[in-house]
């Protein structure tokens, strides 16, 4: 893709009406009639229904199909602590996004305030609007708590993305990529740079899919967390496995997952080298990656690379599952997004990149034959067979682990809908 001009970025924000997202009714409203249904006396009707039974409210208005993307604006993309205003361009790209490959609505709300309680208070006041909410771009550890509580307190469905989306859709790559790479698993020695919102949150899930603590090395900035170090959070303390400290130099020696979500360049070509062989190399950091897709991929033939980036092989990127895990959750009404619900997103993905890719994937990406292998571990985003593989998975999840309060009854059905 040609490299974006600022001038270009900042137009494409401020031409027309500014911003990204509208509302538009979703009923008649040309007589006068319609607009005596739509508000006073007619809406009166539905909001005695819902008085009398909560809910109600998901029959007669947009809640199950709204979702706040709510963020205080403390870690946004790679840009840090710009504040609730400045995070506002990419809530509201979230909504667009949300709407576009799941068509579902979004208010995006910008809280100002960094003090967890007072966010967490503020989110759960205005819950009753939403019928999901994405916690998006909030620092950790302060978001690791703001989800929890969040999660423990409202029984709609509640996702930080930073943290699960990447999970997800990092698991699905390297649950491909140890594949492709003939290892299994519980076997594999992962070494883990950074130790943040996303990293703690993948490692999580990679131990859920079978990864052994011991064999898990993850460093932050100053180093590996082992058990010598003072002064760790609780969460970082639960990745403090090792008595022994050692460089990341010499971690990634025979190491067969390099997994990074830290800081760019901090990785050299020697360490690539000092690898087993197959290497996966995750290096995620945005925008630029612990090693440069170029510089890794001229040290060996046999490395499995990924990045966040959309010039490179095998991006991963959260817009594969965000829409379509709240699509599925929101379309059974799940109490929460649990641990079912993203291991059945990480399978789903990661299976729909073994299939064979639609024509009209090959064409928007200018390629001919894209197929399983090194080079396409995980689906594009815009493919569309994702919403009506990934969300029917999720929904399903909810249903077999209880928290499903709508469920599924026709399956044929559902697929047919989504498909539209
Ligand atoms: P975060 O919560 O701020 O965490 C960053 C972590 O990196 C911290 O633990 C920090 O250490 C550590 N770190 C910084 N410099 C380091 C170094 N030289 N060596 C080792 N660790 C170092 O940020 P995040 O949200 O997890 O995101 C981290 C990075 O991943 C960003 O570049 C982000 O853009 C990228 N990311 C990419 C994707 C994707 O590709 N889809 C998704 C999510 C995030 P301390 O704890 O000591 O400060
Ligand atoms: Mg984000």
């Amino acid at each position: 893709m040609a490299k974006l001009r600022k001038q270009e970025a900042l137009d494409y924000h401020s031409n027309g009406r500014p911003g990204k997202i509208e509302v538009i009714p979703s009923k008649p409203y040309a007589t006068q009639r319609d607009l005596s249904l739509a508000y006073s006396p007619g809406v009166a009707e539905p909001c005695l229904e819902i008085a009398e039974n909560p809910e109600n409210v998901y029959k007669y208005t947009a809640k199950s199909n709204l979702v706040g993307v709510i963020s205080n604006g403390t870690a946004v993309l790679g840009l840090g602590d710009i504040g609730p205003e400045a995070s506002k361009p990419v809530m509201e790209g979230k909504g667009l996004l949300f709407k576009i490959f799941a068509d579902i609505d979004v208010f995006d709300i910008e809280v100002d305030t960094k003090d967890p309680q007072r966010f967490i208070d503020t989110v759960k006041a205005i819950s009753p609007t939403f019928g999901g909410i994405n916690l998006e771009d909030i620092k950790a550890p302060e978001a690791f708590e703001i989800e929890e509580r969040l999660k423990a307190e409202l029984n709609i469905p509640i996702m930080h993305d930073d943290q699960h989306g990447t999970a997800i859709i990092s698991s699905a790559a390297l649950l491909n990529a140890l594949e492709l790479a003939k290892k299994k698993i519980a076997r594999v020695k992962i070494v883990i740079s950074g130790a943040g919102a996303a990293a703690l949150s993948c490692s999580k899930l990679y131990l859920a899919l079978g990864a052994k603590p011991n064999n898990l090395f993850m460093f932050d900035s100053k180093g590996l967390l082992t058990t010598l170090r003072t002064g760790l959070d609780k969460y970082k303390t639960q990745f403090a496995i090792h008595k022994k400290d050692i460089s990341l130099e010499e971690a990634l020696k025979g190491a067969d997952v390099f997994l990074g979500l830290s800081k760019g360049g901090i990785i050299s070509k020697n360490m690539i080298k000092s690898m087993a062989k197959n290497p996966i190399v995750f290096a995620l950091a945005n925008p630029d990656p612990e090693i440069s897709y170029n510089d890794a991929m001229s040290v060996r033939q046999d490395i499995i690379m990924a990045t966040g980036r959309s010039d490179h092989p095998n991006q991963v990127n959260n817009v594969i599952g965000f829409p379509y895990i709240f699509r599925g959750a929101l379309d059974v009404r799940a109490t929460c997004i649990n641990e079912e619900m993203k291991l059945a997103a990480v399978k789903a993905i990661a299976s729909l990149a073994k299939e064979v890719v639609p024509e009209e994937v090959n064409e928007a990406y200018n390629e001919k034959n894209i197929s399983f292998g090194r080079d396409s571990i995980i689906p594009k985003p815009i493919d569309p067979r994702l919403i009506y593989t990934v969300s029917p998975a999720v929904a399903k999840a909810a249903m077999d682990s209880g928290v499903a309060q709508n469920p599924i009854k026709d399956w044929d059905e559902y697929i047919a809908v989504l498909k539209n």
